[in-house]
């Protein structure tokens, strides 16, 4: 018998799959449906990186869940899930961490669609189509929001008047399942650090920070919704509102082309007219392409600059997610206008993705930690059928 945890990121035309051991890090399995529709392609691997066969329909969600199921257990004929945890985005105001998935649940975790129309839905529906392949076995929603749920009011709300707060139009901060990894690894492997004031630095196709003192998230960058704060792939970040006034206005846009310009055509992509993928714009040269760099290294160093405000000062420095466990250019790039804080690379470290980059001298740890969403999710799943003494 090969007892085993499910957890499922579902996203617009992508299902993100791992298989976790009762016990461990390291998945038996892990893959993703991609492009999920008529060009439908699934990748399946196990821990050795060795492909897991799998196919099927791949035309909708239910059908890519069906074609994984079916390769796991043409994989592992002993098959049996104990528990699944799903990634979802969104989980309100009240929401601090990991729910058990209801009837309830689910229509609390609908009425919020409209606070993020372009992921809640989905995730929800990997919900569904799970608990419509597994009645019975136990699920669990990991919010995305929770880990920055106690964040003080001052950098909880807008301002805006005040009934707007109360209906919901708060500052909820995402890649909250990635920060509660590094926190936890922090606290395990530098409990010093842990227990300080540390900048999170979470960069990859979607990018935020997020200050955390003593484990707990004080402040993010990413507000209401997944767009604000840095620049990101195609994704604008911070902007001046009265930039979408313009637009609405002056240019007679739609809600539906805004959404389409911040959210696919803009950031990296957009300044650069190249690519939102950072390797790419490495490598490219134009000036487009570096004046893209220039503005994403500036505004992250901006941004260390507001966190380290926000949090009286700065421990460490923790770089995480594609571009920040991988670019050494980046890394370099941001911290280079980062002295007055007390940071100061190792370059030799630094280009040998080290985990500590920063030198012995340095007031301020700069280290790099690859995060690991899955991991925190499947920790979420094995508590919930107290599985978690166990796994830790
Ligand atoms: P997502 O937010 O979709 O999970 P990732 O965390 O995988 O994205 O990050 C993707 C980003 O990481 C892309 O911009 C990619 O170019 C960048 N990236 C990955 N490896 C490198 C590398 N070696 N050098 C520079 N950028 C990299």
């Amino acid at each position: 018998m090969t007892r085993a945890v499910l957890t499922l990121n579902a996203g617009s035309s992508s299902l993100k799959v791992s298989l976790f051991p009762e016990v461990g890090e390291v998945p038996l399995a892990s893959g993703l449906a991609d492009k999920i529709g008529p060009e439908g392609v699934l990748t399946l691997k196990d821990a050795e990186g060795q492909p897991v066969a799998a196919s099927g329909d791949l035309s909708t969600h239910a059908g890519a869940m069906a074609a994984v199921i079916d390769g796991f257990r043409a994989h592992w004929p002993e098959l049996d899930l104990v528990a699944i945890g799903h990634r979802v985005v969104h989980g309100g105001a009240d929401r601090d961490a990991p729910a058990p998935v209801t009837e309830a649940l689910l229509a609390e975790l609908e009425a919020l669609s409209p606070f993020a129309p372009l992921h809640q839905p989905h995730n929800l529906a990997g919900i569904r189509a799970a608990m419509a392949a597994f009645p019975g076995v136990p699920q669990v929603a990991c919010f995305d929001t929770a880990f920055h749920r106690n964040q003080p009011f001052v950098n909880d709300t807008f301002a805006l008047p005040r009934e707007m707060y109360a209906e919901g139009v708060r500052r909820y901060g995402f890649h909250g399942l990635s920060y509660e990894y590094i926190a936890n690894e922090l606290a395990r492997t530098a409990p010093q650090l842990s227990i300080g004031r540390v900048v999170v630095a979470h960069l990859g196709n979607g990018a935020s920070m997020c200050g955390i003192v003593n484990g707990r998230s004080v402040s993010s960058t990413m507000g209401f919704s997944a767009l604000d704060g840095l620049p990101m792939g195609t994704r604008c970040g911070q902007v001046d509102p009265g930039v979408l006034l313009y637009l609405m206005d002056q240019k007679g846009m739609t809600a539906a082309e805004i959404t389409d310009l911040l959210y696919r055509k803009s950031g990296l992509l957009g300044l650069s007219g190249l690519s939102n993928d950072m390797r790419t714009l490495e490598t490219a040269g134009t000036p487009e392409a570096m004046q893209a760099i220039d503005y994403f290294t500036f505004r992250c160093q901006r941004e260390v600059g507001a966190m380290a405000a926000a949090l009286g000062g700065i421990d460490a420095l923790v770089f995480c997610g594609g571009i920040g466990e991988n670019s050494r250019l980046i890394r370099a790039r941001i911290c280079e206008r980062l002295g007055w804080m007390g940071i100061e690379v190792d370059h030799a470290k630094n280009a040998a993705n080290d985990r500590v980059i920063s030198t012995h001298l340095a007031r301020t740890t700069a280290m790099v930690i690859p995060t690991n969403e899955e991991l925190v999710i499947a920790r979420a799943a094995r508590a919930a059928v107290g599985l978690q003494e166990a796994a830790e």
